[in-house]
């Protein structure tokens, strides 16, 4: 009797444990569709870590054709988006806690939004001095 593509083991190795064998269902092929770079994943059956390693085109195929899901993805579109300004810092953070503290944080996103419209590049005062 031949062997249906569930009953298909698959040979991969976890880091923490080694080479572990797998059924083709415990096996997902992730492909980017943006990059073209594929990845295979699954949970190792001894440890339980998630494991995610590199797959060239020839793996993915031989992975496909043995009956492992394929999921394709794009990078977020997030990726393309131009950001002005320094990045938040823990000070930025500190000062808007004491803002939400204070109940004038209503007034200050106000605040802060018509001042990002007006100057996007340092929109990220919220008018409480510096340190
Ligand atoms: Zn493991």
């Amino acid at each position: 009797m031949r062997k249906g593509p569930s009953e298909t083991l698959i040979r991969a190795t976890c880091q923490t444990c080694g080479d572990v064998e797998l059924l083709v269902g415990d096996v997902q092929v992730l492909l980017c569709a943006t990059t073209n770079e594929g990845t295979y994943a699954f949970r190792c059956p001894t440890c339980g870590l998630a494991v995610s390693k590199p797959a060239d085109g020839r793996t993915i195929d031989v992975l496909i054709a043995a009956g492992v899901e394929l999921l394709v993805w794009d990078l977020p579109a997030e990726l393309d988006e131009h950001h002005a300004g320094p990045p938040i810092s823990y000070d930025d953070l500190i000062d808007f806690h004491f803002l939400l503290e204070s109940g004038a944080a209503e007034a200050a996103i106000t605040n802060f939004r018509s001042e990002r419209a007006a100057h996007p590049a340092n929109g990220r005062r919220w008018g409480r001095a510096r340190r």
